[in-house]
């Protein structure tokens, strides 16, 4: 049982290797992991087109979670007929993506029309919920769902095992690699961000001995069992950094003034200048380019882990 993987770059943000989706030739056809966002679709399509691909070939769509740059064109993929797999609690999401949308637009602000555009519902018959541990079929090849809840809730890693190569396609559970850099970035965002599940998710994720380790955010960060546990480790190390960074932020936020409150606004904005200073600081100590600091760790990201953050401070309180 032969496969072959290919990483396919969608542009996200317009960007060089900001998201990839994960194309997969087994012996019974194609599936896809990931579906990029409605907004890369005509470069998706292009992409696989350039590869002999129509996308009514991929019969299944595999995601990691319903975030947009994971799920975005999940929709496009079922109107062209592929079953759409993900988390249960994903499911209601992907077939009446209004909640989903509204609350995009709330994290994203004005990001929102340009980058992600509009869900297509999927009808109810292709969304197919998973849960933890379940074993699917897909391009005649068995992909194993793992839940790696943290950066969402309702996230899972897909294990694809062919003889001592264990390929695990890991969301945005183990960060964003930067590109041209050896710095990883963890995404926190609003409302799911959970500390400690992130750290159960990464204990799971070693137990599932992956050889390699595919980020959505980064592509293929590892070819066998060594590195990719060395890489686990080092997202670790990153979690507990930024985890302790953001509770001294949001200890200072939460403890400013009531919401919404001048006092409180005021301490956000110094909260967002220190976080800023001190994760840019990071960054370039990891040869991060001045261009791809603004690009992939910019205002917009800062605002959304500390708020993502917040969030998770305040429903603790
Ligand atoms: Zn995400």
């Amino acid at each position: 049982m032969t496969f072959q993987i290919q990483a396919i770059d969608v542009g996200y943000l317009n960007l060089q290797g900001a998201a990839n989706v994960f194309l997969i030739e087994g012996p019974a056809g194609f599936a896809l992991v990931e579906s990029g966002t409605a907004t890369t679709w005509p470069e998706l399509v292009s992409q696989l087109e350039q590869r002999g691909v129509h996308p009514t070939q991929i019969m299944d769509l595999l995601l990691t979670h319903i975030h947009l740059d994971h799920a975005g064109a999940a929709g496009h993929f079922a109107a062209g007929d592929s079953r759409v797999w993900v988390h249960s609690f994903g499911v209601p999401h992907l077939i009446d993506p209004a909640k989903l949308i509204a609350s995009s637009r709330r994290v994203h602000g004005e990001m929102y029309e340009r980058f992600y555009g509009d869900l297509w519902p999927t009808p109810e018959s292709q969304a197919l919920a998973v849960v933890d541990g379940q074993s699917i079929s897909a391009a005649g090849l068995e992909f194993h769902a793992i839940e790696t809840p943290g950066h969402a809730r309702h996230h899972h890693a897909w294990l694809l095992t062919h003889e001592d190569q264990r390929h695990v396609f890991v969301g945005d559970a183990l960060g964003i690699a930067v590109p041209n850099s050896d710095f990883i970035s963890i995404p926190t965002p609003p409302p799911e961000f959970d500390p400690l599940a992130w750290k159960h998710s990464l204990q799971c994720l070693r137990d599932a001995a992956p050889t390699h380790l595919w980020l959505t955010h980064g592509g293929l960060q590892s070819s066998n069992a060594t590195d990719a546990l060395r890489f686990i480790d080092r997202v670790q190390a990153r979690l507990q950094e930024e985890c302790d960074v953001l509770n001294k932020l949001c200890g200072a936020i939460l403890a400013s003034g009531a919401r919404e409150s001048s006092a409180y606004e005021h301490a956000l904005k110094k909260a967002i200048q220190e976080y800023k200073n001190c994760l840019h600081a990071k960054a370039a100590a990891a040869d991060v380019s001045a261009q791809h600091v603004d690009q992939f760790l910019g205002e917009y990201f800062l605002r959304m882990n500390l708020q993502g953050a917040l969030r998770h401070a305040s429903t603790r309180a």
